[in-house]
């Protein structure tokens, strides 16, 4: 496994796979920054070739192409999780891969994820592991009449997802996603959703954002408002919980912890995402250093750079057609588009985040 035996320098290049609206702002952080950045995508319409220099579009197993991809990056790191093992091993071989292949292989697997947070002494859902419908019918009658299936991998924004409230409901969801190996949790009655989005550098350092009020609509996260409800004992606990996940992964970057708050104040760990996430965009106008520039330079081994958040924020998603009304978007705050041609339905477009005044 290659490591950085010394941080990237400014006109060095940061290797980002997957050219979405994460890599595109991540991108857009790097050249602020000085760096420039290679970006690999398996199809060539990417959102972000339109702010590299460097594109490469090859599916994301392709191992000369990563073999070259390695070759001309400093460091690489991605935007998304769902990269094939045998691919990030071929890389890491090659360059500096930053959070590593361990961490990717415990977050890529809901079933790895969530045995590992338990082992952490941390709290989740009750889940239970689903490989067959006999087995949906068993692990629903040990939860307490609701659960939601979920497949281990290649889950999001709801996709892969059946809540279920019989046996004959779970055998039918796992039927559904054609016996694709799932887990079955049970059905968490939370008061609201929050996430602690935070870096760790080298050598241990570590800064965390303060966590937003997510809210979600058809499963796709509408709106992140800081700051959330919690109370400092509550978001000093977030904190702690996102610190003890990245110190046992040894993880590099920023990373993301989904988190239930119950209606006790309790707070269940739902999702590690190891990557730049949705809510933490706001940080861009509220924080001093935003997630992007602050993975980027996890990512370079450079210093981390403060969190600290200088405003209260509002960031709201532009899903599919909502992004038609751009014009009238552009006047109510900092608006950014991704630059995608077409508006599918559930598609995130852009977002725009409303600053509220000042912090004390
Ligand atoms: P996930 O893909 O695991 O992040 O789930 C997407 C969304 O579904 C979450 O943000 C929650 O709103 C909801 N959800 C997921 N798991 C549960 C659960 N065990 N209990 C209640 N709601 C859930």
């Amino acid at each position: 496994m290659k490591k950085l035996d010394k941080p990237v320098p400014p006109g060095g290049t940061i290797g980002i796979i997957g050219g979405g609206q994460l890599g595109r702002m991540l991108s857009l952080a790097a050249s602020a920054l000085g760096l420039k950045t290679c970006i690999y995508n398996d199809a060539p319409d990417a959102p972000a070739f339109q702010v590299t220099q460097n594109a490469l579009a090859a599916p994301y197993d392709d191992l000369n192409m990563l073999t070259g991809f390695a070759e001309v990056c400093d460091a690489v790191t991605f935007e998304f999780e769902n990269l094939p093992a045998h691919a990030i091993a071929h890389l890491a071989q090659r360059v500096p891969v930053r959070p590593g292949a361990h961490a990717l292989a415990m977050t890529q697997d809901r079933l790895t994820e969530k045995t590992f947070v338990e082992k952490l002494g941390l709290k989740t859902a009750p889940f239970f592991d689903v490989t067959s419908a006999e087995q949906a019918r068993a692990a629903f009658a040990k939860l307490n009449g609701k659960g939601i299936l979920k497949t281990r991998r290649f889950g999001y924004d709801g996709k892969g997802q059946a809540k279920v409230s019989s046996p004959d409901d779970a055998a039918a969801a796992f039927e559904s996603f054609k016996g694709a190996p799932s887990i079955l949790e049970g059905f968490v009655d939370f008061s609201y959703e929050v996430s602690v989005v935070a870096a760790r550098g080298e050598g241990g350092a570590f800064a965390a954002y303060d966590p937003p009020h997510n809210e979600h609509e058809n499963h796709i996260l509408r709106r992140s408002t800081v700051p959330s409800q919690l109370t400092s004992a509550q978001v000093t606990e977030a904190k702690a919980i996102a610190r003890k996940i990245a110190d046992a992964l040894d993880y590099v970057g920023v990373l993301a912890v989904e988190l239930f708050v119950g209606k006790d104040g309790t707070l269940l760990v739902n999702e590690i995402a190891p990557r730049v996430h949705n809510s933490g965009h706001w940080t861009i106008e509220a924080c001093q250093c935003s997630q992007f520039e602050q993975h980027i330079r996890a990512v370079a081994g450079w210093p981390l750079g403060d969190p600290v958040r200088h405003a209260d924020a509002v960031m709201e998603n532009i899903i599919g057609a909502e992004a038609d009304a751009w014009e009238a978007l552009a006047k109510g705050g900092a608006l950014h588009l991704y630059g995608k041609k077409e508006a599918r339905p559930g598609r995130k477009m852009g977002h725009v985040t409303r600053l509220k005044g000042k912090q004390p």
